[in-house]
């Protein structure tokens, strides 16, 4: 893309379209580069610090020391999960990383649901503790940036760098689309990068912790979210970019 910065807009087309990175980062610092210059302080990065999550920040400080990354805080994550974050936000002292609460304590959603919601209406207790934060956060901003790859799953085979995105009336970007599992892994390694420990321990996709399980190796690497049921996503990608 150069210097070419193209404004895209949530009507045009991809501005990426037939493009095709030469890079050593698979397009994602060029892509990175052009979304900061685009949309400038109205693009948040929604980020579940998982693998990818760990690679996309290091990625993006390096394009904008201060950018704003929002972490979906449902208050089930698992306790690696908070102490990864602990130990980025040292790491990375200038850029803003938030938690975003969802509006009902898990008290309250007891009280008004039931206890365990995950267990008996996930997309729900998913629409509470995920959707509606995300939902919230990307209020006054134009465009988020996800870790999609898509080589993940069939249903996110099909996602671009950059994406419209009818669930949030927004613009979603996804630099790492082109990037395997081993080229997550190689770079963490090689940037010497902090990542949860979980990902030693049986866990490629980590989630909440009601939601997420371990996996046998030769498993899907989402196979352990909401295991035991047709559930495959939270609704943060539904449409499969
Ligand atoms: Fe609730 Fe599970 Fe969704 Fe987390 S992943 S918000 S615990 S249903």
């Amino acid at each position: 893309m150069g210097n070419n910065i193209i404004y895209y807009d949530r009507f045009s087309s991809d501005p990426f379209e037939g493009w095709q990175p030469t890079d050593d980062t698979k397009g994602a610092a060029e892509v990175l580069q052009w979304a900061y210059e685009s949309y400038g302080e109205s693009i948040v990065y929604a980020c579940s610090f998982g693998a990818e999550g760990i690679v996309l920040i290091d990625l993006i400080s390096k394009v904008k020391k201060d950018a704003e990354i929002v972490f979906l805080d449902t208050d089930v994550h698992f306790q690696e999960t908070y102490e990864l974050i602990d130990k980025v936000k040292k790491r990375y002292p200038e850029l803003n990383i938030h938690l975003k609460k969802p509006d009902l304590t898990l008290d309250e959603q007891s009280s008004q649901y039931g206890s365990a919601l995950w267990k008996r209406q996930p997309n729900q207790c998913c629409y509470i503790r995920k959707i509606k934060p995300l939902e919230d956060a990307l209020s006054g901003a134009t465009a988020w940036i996800s870790g999609l790859r898509r080589e993940q799953s069939p249903s996110r085979s099909h996602t671009n760098f950059v994406n419209k995105d009818e669930r949030f009336e927004s613009i979603k970007v996804c630099p790492l689309i082109y990037w395997t599992w081993d080229d997550v892994w190689d770079y963490i390694r090689l940037n010497d990068l902090d990542y949860n420990v979980l990902h030693d321990q049986g866990y490629p996709s980590i989630g909440c912790m009601p939601c997420t399980s371990a996996v046998n190796e030769q498993d899907d690497d989402r196979s352990g979210r909401w295991k035991g049921s047709t559930k495959t996503e939270c609704g943060l990608h539904t449409s499969g970019n």
